[in-house]
């Protein structure tokens, strides 16, 4: 039986990573625990709330997820709308935001927003009697027992608690180069969010970005904010960039009708908008039932969509702000961004730069030569390859399992970590490391659902 709360009881429950995901699990949890009861807040950075989407001092960076859609809680969709109007910030307060949410601001001033909720949630459940504790701390291991879970720090202590819940959010990308080639040096960086490594990139320097989806123009924006002039070429597979938002509500589809297979689904989609429905209000039209269509498809089914549809749906579904479409534009048009098609055969660096072979898609092969590549090939998901030292002794004991996609560890009904004994009754995980049962499971509109229901269940509430 997995672990619960039991009424009037109570318990200390273990939150590591402080990102969203695990600040919002600490809110509903202080909302709903007995008094009595424990939140641990962990997190390497000693920051909680923001996590690494949400810390960026860049106001060039956007959110990519119009303000309407931004509350944390399902249950109260204006909250983010009302908390801007309420601290009035410059260019971001009444005056600014419209009643339909529709702007994109800067990400921020979210994370600030996440804070202050968990800042909030913690008043509050003082009164009642449960504590928040904030640890900055590493957790290096953690092992799980009949009589509850003991978590490891990097600086030698430990922390004993009933139920800990996984909140680590993602991991930094690996460059899809699979030839041995000498991919390292100081002329590549590996993780797009190692500012100082940005910081060493001269004005003029050509650059190369491994990926074209949302980090790139992420990176290209942080370039500009640097002062960079010079040349910057995006690769990926296809080459596809994000497409842009509009103004939009979600359209009508008969989601119980949803075919269960990846080319049904396809066709299903392309018929609604060969209908007349715009393609945007199609996609979103899915957003409430993406997850039950991902459960419902067979294995081999969530395989052929991932090997054909994958990079198609990750551009209409993840969209870019209409701000940043029109500055990625404009590096487009003025020659300072090129974005090109390829795979990449062959990656030499050294002291000085790197040089990519890369086979195009017609199957010719080209040499691209640039200062410095930046890898925003897009996270770490398959866990057989994170290098975190958590979830290596994790992996390496059998408690965790990699899930068979290669997309996050394997979670049960109850979001249960599943490893070689089964399901486990006191380790939970949440966020991006469940992707394999949950598919869109990225962003706040989602995250925000999986963490609600799962702190009403784990309270033992409905
Ligand atoms: C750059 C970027 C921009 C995004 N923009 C949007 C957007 O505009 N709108 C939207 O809806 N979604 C967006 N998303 C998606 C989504 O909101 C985020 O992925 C989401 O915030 C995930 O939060 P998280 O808490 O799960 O992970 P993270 O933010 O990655 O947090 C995980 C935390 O865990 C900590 N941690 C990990 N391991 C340990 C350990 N062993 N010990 C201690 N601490 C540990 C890390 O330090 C980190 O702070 C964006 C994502 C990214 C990466």
């Amino acid at each position: 039986m997995p672990f619960r709360v039991e009424p009037g009881k109570p318990v200390h429950v273990a939150i590591i990573g402080a990102g969203f995901t695990g600040s919002l699990c600490a809110v509903h949890l202080l909302r709903r625990l007995p008094p009595g009861s424990r939140v641990s807040l962990i997190d390497r950075t000693g920051r909680f709330g923001p996590g690494l989407a949400y810390g960026t001092s860049n106001a060039a960076h956007l959110l990519n997820v119009r303000a309407a859609n931004m509350s944390a809680f399902p249950d109260v969709p204006g909250d983010f709308v009302l908390w801007l109007w309420r601290r009035d910030l410059p260019g971001l307060g009444h005056a600014d935001i419209p009643p339909s949410g529709h702007a994109f601001v800067p990400r921020g001033v979210y994370g600030r927003y996440v804070a202050e909720t968990l800042s909030e949630a913690r008043v509050a459940a003082a009164t009642r009697g449960v504590r928040l504790d904030l640890l900055g701390q590493d957790v290096t291991d953690l092992w799980e027992s009949e009589a509850g879970a003991r978590l490891l720090f990097a600086e030698g202590g430990e922390l004993e608690a009933d139920a800990v819940v996984l909140c680590v959010g993602n991991f930094p990308p690996e460059l899809p180069v699979a030839d041995g080639s000498a991919c390292d040096g100081p002329r590549v960086i590996r993780d797009p969010w190692d500012q100082p490594a940005l910081d060493r990139i001269g004005a003029d320097d050509p650059v190369i970005v491994i990926g074209t989806g949302l980090t790139m123009a992420d990176m290209l924006l942080a370039l500009d904010g640097r002062g960079h002039r010079g040349p910057v070429t995006a690769l990926s597979r296809r080459g596809l960039l994000p497409a842009e938002h509009a103004q939009t509500v979600p359209g009508r589809m008969d989601l119980d009708a949803a075919p269960r297979t990846a080319l049904g689904l396809l066709r299903w989609v392309r018929g609604a908008i060969r209908d007349g429905q715009p393609w945007r209000a199609v996609i979103d039209a899915l957003r409430p039932a993406t997850a039950a269509i991902w459960r419902d498809l067979p294995p081999v089914e969530r395989r052929r969509f991932l090997r054909h549809a994958r990079p198609y749906w990750e551009v209409h579904r993840h969209r870019l702000a209409p701000e940043v479409a029109a500055r990625i534009a404009a590096a487009r048009g003025s020659g300072r961004l090129t974005v090109r098609a390829g795979r990449i055969q062959a990656l030499h660096a050294d002291a000085r730069g790197v040089r990519l072979t890369v086979r195009d898609r017609a199957g010719g092969v080209g040499r691209l030569d640039a200062d410095w590549l930046i890898n925003c090939s897009g996270p770490q998901a398959d866990y057989a390859r994170v290098r975190d030292p958590l979830v290596r002794r994790l992996l390496d004991r059998g408690i965790v399992h990699p899930d068979p996609l290669g997309l996050g560890l394997e979670v049960d009904g109850n979001l249960a970590l599943v490893g070689a004994a089964g399901p486990s009754r006191r380790l939970f995980a949440l966020g991006p490391p469940t992707k394999g049962a949950f598919w869109e499971i990225t962003a706040v509109p989602d995250i925000r659902t999986q963490v609600a229901e799962f702190a009403a269940w784990l309270a033992g509430q409905p």
